[in-house]
């Protein structure tokens, strides 16, 4: 349903017209990416300064100030060294979700050590929040065939709604035929289903454009993201977007990373935040309070995935 029209009138609750609109933030530090996960091995993350505390600093100073409330996936071991800042964020008014404990890609996982990660992560989040935990992203969109198990492990573990699936080809991740709104999401040897609320694309030439944010957002210009958000709200799409903490750190130190990843990194720290500001007033309506956190929309997210239907995974290797 497209924003503003009259079919407002003869729904239960007036909000129920207005597009669902949610930033999301992957609360992880630098030298934790994936990119530099052969440069830089997990004993030797205590080389690097941390550096998320200055950058969260920025976004909930920056969402504070625009009215926009975002959810926060944090990974367990960034809790754990700055166990305020989820404290933080849920004072403010923002969502805190689960981003795993060590950011483990999941195909280097099985299911008994994703249960003991995602578990472990999860309890944390509570403790320190005092709020259940509703949501989980995997790191680096690793939900995929390969790793379709992690479904039933999710679902096990409580979470209402999973947000790691992204509809797009990419060599490293996603599910490129996988629907790209809300739909529930089951593995084709499990039995639990879990709503899943993938990433905003930009469905353009019979493919999906990722316009959701991260690299693509710094890399390439605003208008893709204009027109992913602009699509989304004609078809009633949600428009999902992901950033993390250290793509509005120009300072932040340079990695021993190969040239593709130096530039996926490194280009477009500097007007990252003025580009973020951008998006969050220009199509947050209200002075940006259009932003809402995913586990605030969960009723109409689910509805949403009622009426797509479930997409089973199918196991790449039984295929
Ligand atoms: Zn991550």
């Amino acid at each position: 349903m497209a924003p503003g029209t009259p079919a407002s009138c003869e729904s239960h609750r007036p909000p129920t017209a207005s597009p669902i609109r949610c930033v999301s933030i992957d609360v992880e530090e630098y030298f934790q990416i994936e990119a530099a996960h052969g440069a830089i091995g997990r004993e030797r993350w205590g080389d690097w300064p941390s550096r998320v505390r200055r950058n969260m600093d920025l976004l909930l100073e920056m969402f504070d100030r625009t009215g926009c409330r975002a959810t926060f996936f944090f990974l367990g071991c960034v809790a754990e060294r700055h166990p305020d800042l989820a404290r933080r964020c849920v004072d403010m008014g923002h969502e805190v979700a689960s981003h795993g404990s060590m950011h483990d890609r999941l195909h280097r996982l099985t299911p008994e050590s994703m249960r003991r990660d995602v578990e472990g992560c999860k309890r944390l989040l509570e403790d320190q929040t005092g709020r259940a935990v509703l949501g989980y992203r995997a790191p680096t969109w690793s939900l995929t065939r390969k790793t379709s198990w992690a479904v039933d492990v999710l679902a096990e573990a409580g979470f209402r709604y999973d947000a790691s699936v992204f509809p797009v080809r990419h060599p490293m991740y996603g599910v490129s035929d996988a629907p790209d709104r809300p739909f529930y999401l089951r593995d084709s040897e499990g039995s639990a289903r879990l709503l899943e609320v993938p990433p905003l694309t930009w469905r353009v030439m019979g493919r999906n454009l990722a316009v959701a944010g991260g690299g693509y957002f710094r890399l390439l210009p605003l208008s893709l993201m204009r027109r992913g958000l602009a699509q989304a709200d004609a078809q009633g799409r949600p428009a999902i977007l992901y950033f993390h903490p250290w793509e509005f750190d120009p300072g932040m130190p340079r990695m021993p990373l190969n040239v593709t990843g130096r530039v996926r990194t490194y280009t477009g720290l500097k007007s990252a935040a003025d580009k973020l500001e951008a998006v969050i007033r220009g199509f947050g309506g209200d002075a940006g309070r259009g932003w809402q956190p995913i586990g605030d929309h969960l009723d109409r997210l689910g509805a949403m995935a009622e009426s797509t239907g479930v997409f089973t995974l199918r196991r790449q290797a039984a295929a």
